[in-house]
């Protein structure tokens, strides 16, 4: 193996290398490539999101143990709970196993909108606790009310002061006759002064859009209590804000919400017993650099949130608050990923096959110094010779820019100083010197993939962050080309540029040849929905991997890519006007007979069965679709 691609950084062992190919560390181990030859050989084509539930279920256990062990390594009194926040991933299939794998947890679900409660009320086992957050209007509230006296475990937590008094008001609605009134648990999200750091810092500190004021947060008591809801007040929320890459921000926000906490119940909140620290637990993306993304371990998460618990209730003698997470990117993150097929290397051509020398002693002096300087590089004389090419490159272009050389010269001369420097970076590869890497970014080879970076990767498009990519197969062979990934759409930033401090090498394949097949993993948090339908590419189809008690797996619920009349109708478009237009301009046309219209049809409503990605494209001469 020569590059494992970052996979003992960012891999959790979710993922290891087999001889030549990317396997799930799972059950009998199948390769990433198995799993998408045995899909693609039922028809789909193009980009696959395969879901491992398994790997769901790791991350929810490792969250409850590492809390558990934490709890009683401390000898802590107060009892652990997570929801899973719905923003995240609310895709039916990532929900129905996310509950499936977490049953015996009561692991519950966050709501942020109208829809996501809806989601939440009908598939939060019963129980199991469900928390809303976000701005809620009475209808939302209302709904909460009806979740509560459904026997849903709910909590409203209120993210200002006209929440609450809509509260009372739904109270007065849903109970105000009742001989046993029945209410949501109300939360109050607190705005911290302490905030995150990183790209996502925004949603913490005292500028967030979310939280009471220390001076809102005694309104909000002095209104529970005059309403005589002060019994329904049970927890304090914050949340930090997302991919918390260092650990110092949480401990601040910890102990304003935790005196927050004590104090209110020293002042009379009876009820209230529980400490929501929102989300936040980062995941490490980063392929080169150990700890890039995250400087703590969960092991540190857990014990600090219980430490920091812990002692403000000594200090402040009450009892020791329920812990709730709403971790999300931590949960969902490593069970996706993606797999698409390479469509295209764009400089294919820089190939010593592709070489146009006339005979010898025919082409100019430089070109044939040059051919003689890529047949003889070697180690010793590699810098050596790599310098002399580029300076040879610059006499030749200025030669062609005056006339005195054809432009077959100048395609000699690209190639050959292509495969030079190519040819040198290995030689010198254990040398390495910021003059290689800048060499890399000069033959940098684009590769053409069939997937849209703005709906399969949209944090990438938007934030800039990174998802670890490799080769899903031939991992025996030397990647050797520094690489940039362009995706399908026509926009030209759909583009993952070449890196040179984070370089992405792969392999020099002949797509026409062979399949290339490469993996972006950890998209399985926040990228899905967020994904747009930038020239309509739509989500990809996408598959569930089981493994049973054997360790074997099966494939279940496929869902296709949506066609495109189907996209069209997403739009609002009338489809079927749209149908009749196409229909009728075959069948009016008068450039072609009756048998070819018939024709013509056909081939037609094939096509509209299908979905946005490409199937095959032109260069490519076999017709093995993509
Ligand atoms: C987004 C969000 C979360 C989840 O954050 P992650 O960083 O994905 O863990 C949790 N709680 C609230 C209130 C949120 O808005």
């Amino acid at each position: 193996m020569h590059d494992d691609y970052g996979l003992s950084i960012w891999g959790e062992e979710n993922f290891t290398i087999r001889g030549d190919t990317v396997n799930v560390r799972y059950g009998k181990e199948p390769s990433l490539l198995e799993i998408t030859r045995a899909i693609r050989e039922q028809g789909y084509r193009g980009p696959l999101l395969l879901r491992f539930p398994h790997i769901l279920r790791k991350q929810i256990d490792t969250l409850y143990d590492t809390f558990a062990q934490a709890r009683k390594d401390f000898g802590y009194k107060g009892s652990f709970h997570a929801v899973f926040p719905l923003k995240v991933n609310q895709f039916p299939n990532f929900v129905h196993h996310l509950i499936e794998v977490s049953r015996e947890r009561r692991y519950g679900l966050e709501a942020g909108s109208k829809a996501e409660l809806i989601i939440a009320m009908a598939k939060t086992p019963m129980g199991a606790p469900i928390t809303v957050n976000g701005f809620k209007d009475r209808e939302m509230i209302a709904l909460a009310f009806i979740a509560a006296k459904s026997g849903h475990n709910i909590t409203l937590t209120i993210e200002g002061i006209n929440e609450l008094e809509t509260i009372v008001e739904v109270n007065r609605e849903f109970n105000a006759s009742r001989p046993d009134p029945v209410t949501p648990r109300i939360g109050m999200r607190i705005r911290l002064h302490s905030s995150g750091i990183g790209i996502w810092a925004k949603s913490g500190g005292f500028g967030s859009k979310f939280g009471l004021t220390s001076t809102e947060v005694l309104e909000a008591y002095e209104i529970l209590r005059r309403e005589n809801l002060l019994d329904a007040l049970g927890m304090i929320h914050f949340h930090i804000g997302s991919q918390m890459g260092e650990i110092g921000p949480l401990k601040k926000a910890l102990r304003e919400a935790g005196n927050i906490y004590a104090e209110l119940k020293r002042r009379g909140a009876e009820g209230l017993n529980a400490i929501n620290i929102g989300g936040g637990l980062a995941v490490e993306y980063s392929q080169h650099r150990p700890n890039g993304n995250r400087n703590y371990s969960i092991k540190e998460f857990a014990n600090d949130v219980v430490f920091a618990m812990q002692e403000i209730a000594r200090q402040k003698e009450v009892d020791e608050p329920d812990i709730y997470t709403e971790s999300g990117r931590f949960i969902a993150a490593p069970h996706a990923v993606l797999v698409a097929p390479v469509l295209e290397l764009f400089s294919q051509e820089y190939h010593e096959r592709s070489l146009r020398l006339k005979e010898r002693g025919k082409n100019p002096p430089l070109v044939e110094e040059l051919h003689d300087l890529y047949r003889a590089i070697r180690r010793t004389n590699a810098r050596e010779y790599l310098h002399d090419a580029l300076d040879h490159m610059e006499s030749l272009l200025t030669l062609f820019d005056l006339g005195y050389i054809d432009l077959e010269d100048r395609s000699n001369t690209e190639i050959l100083v292509n495969l030079i420097v190519k040819k040198a970076i290995r030689l010198l590869e254990n040398e390495d010197t910021g003059e290689l890497k800048r060499l890399q970014d000069r033959i940098q080879e684009k590769y053409l993939v069939n997937f849209s970076i703005f709906q399969s990767l949209p944090d990438f498009w938007g934030l800039g962050q990174h998802f670890p990519v490799m080769p899903i197969h031939r991992l025996k062979r030397r990647p050797t080309r520094p690489a940039s990934i362009w995706d399908i759409t026509c926009d030209s930033d759909g583009e993952i540029p070449f890196d040179p401090d984070a370089p992405l090498l792969l392999h020099d394949v002949d797509v026409e040849e062979e399949e290339y097949f490469l993996g972006f993993f950890l998209t399985g948090a926040y990228q899905e929905v967020l994904g747009m339908r930038h020239n309509l590419f739509t989500h990809p189809t996408e598959a569930v991997v089981v493994f049973d008690e054997e360790g074997d797996y099966t494939i279940e619920g496929i869902i296709e890519a949506q066609n495109l009349m189907d996209v069209l109708e997403d739009l609002e478009y009338d489809t079927g006007l749209v149908d009749k237009a196409l229909k009728n301009n075959i069948e009016d046309s008068p450039l072609i007979d009756e048998a070819e219209k018939q024709e013509l049809l056909g081939k037609l409503y094939l096509y509209l069965s299908e979905n946005s990605y490409l199937k095959t494209i032109q260069s490519l001469t076999r017709s093995e679709p993509a």
